[in-house]
């Protein structure tokens, strides 16, 4: 193995710089070649291609978002678009690729690696922490942060004024995000996908808190009654009861990283070029109980990985 090439793709997310830094200096360690493809599957696609250095890994440790950028390529979907970017791969004579992204990204990965036997190793890049085979993803800790010091500020306004805030945080199907938020910000309820929401217990922890008291609830949005507004809309139709509406929204998904997310990123970067190296392909590294693992791409979506119970146990003891 030569030329590796490293791209991130769907969600962004931060820790993404510090694992492309990883991947460049780690493969120029192993004398290896490392290209960076632009934009994702569309790069791919389009053969945006330019070779890594350190120079051009310089400085981004500390910066949200991809350098590399990133896309969400219909083409890539279809058997035509995925044949265009191997073409592309090996006209530049990749001979392994790093792939950073989520389920989506590591579906695709995996069908690539199948049609066109080129190898590929994933790691997982998404704030969601939705992904089986780690016990977190590149640029799931600085979310929560950032959520959490959200929901500080809206706390102080809601508390001021006795308010009910319903406040969404992200997860479109996973409720890691939610969950840990809500403990973190002392949250009254917290509604997640993996649990039913009664509404009816909602409406008793409200009154328990007292009506004219601070109330927070967090809301997963891939909750399945339809998020923070549904649920707003819900309490108040059926008890008559006002509350304010906050959605996070974007801003989760910004911002310098954390340690973790750059100890973390840097980390599944040297260990994805290893693997590579190792002859490794159709896989995701990741990071269970401190050792680095390998667990087969497909396994990383078919299995879904769930919030710990010890958590779900610990945010209803804590209201
Ligand atoms: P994420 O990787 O964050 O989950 P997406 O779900 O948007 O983000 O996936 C990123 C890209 O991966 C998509 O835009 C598409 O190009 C590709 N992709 C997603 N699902 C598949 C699939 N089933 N087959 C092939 N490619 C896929």
């Amino acid at each position: 193995m030569k030329r590796i090439a490293v791209f991130t793709s769907g969600g962004d997310a931060p820790g993404m710089n510090a694992h492309i830094r990883a991947v460049e200096r780690v493969g120029e360690k192993r004398g290896l070649e490392v290209i960076g493809i632009i934009g994702g599957y569309s790069g791919m696609i389009a053969g945006h291609f330019e070779v890594l250095d350190r120079i051009r890994t310089a400085n981004i440790i500390d910066r949200g978002g991809t350098v590399l950028k990133t896309s969400r390529c219909e083409e890539f979907l279809y058997p035509q678009g995925r044949e265009a970017a191997a073409r592309e791969l090996k006209a530049h004579g990749i001979d392994g690729v790093i792939a950073c992204g989520g389920d989506g990204t590591f579906r695709g990965a995996h069908a690539l690696c199948l049609e066109h036997h080129i190898p590929i190793v994933g790691t997982p890049g998404t704030i969601d922490n939705d992904l089986s085979g780690t016990d977190y993803t590149i640029g799931y800790d600085t979310a929560v942060n950032t959520a959490t010091e959200a929901i500080d500020k809206i706390r102080d306004t809601a508390d001021s004024h006795g308010r009910l805030f319903f406040i969404e945080v992200m997860g479109r199907h996973a409720g890691f995000i939610a969950m840990d938020v809500g403990i973190a910000s002392g949250a009254e309820f917290i509604a997640v996908p993996e649990t039913i929401t009664d509404v009816e217990v909602l409406y008793q922890r409200v009154l328990a808190q007292g009506l004219d008291k601070r109330t927070i609830v967090i809301v997963g949005e891939g909750d399945e009654l339809g998020g923070a507004t549904m649920l707003s809309n819900l309490i108040n139709e059926r008890y008559g009861l006002e509350a304010r509406v906050a959605i996070l929204g974007h801003i989760q998904r910004g911002g310098s990283p954390t340690v973790r997310d750059r100890v973390l990123g840097s980390r599944l970067g040297a260990a994805a070029v290893d693997a590579l190296l190792e002859g490794h392909t159709d896989v995701m590294v990741g990071d269970m109980a401190g050792a680095i693992t390998h667990v087969s791409l497909e396994q990383t979506w078919t299995f879904r990985k769930p919030v710990p119970p010890v958590i779900v146990e610990l945010s209803s003891l804590l209201v």
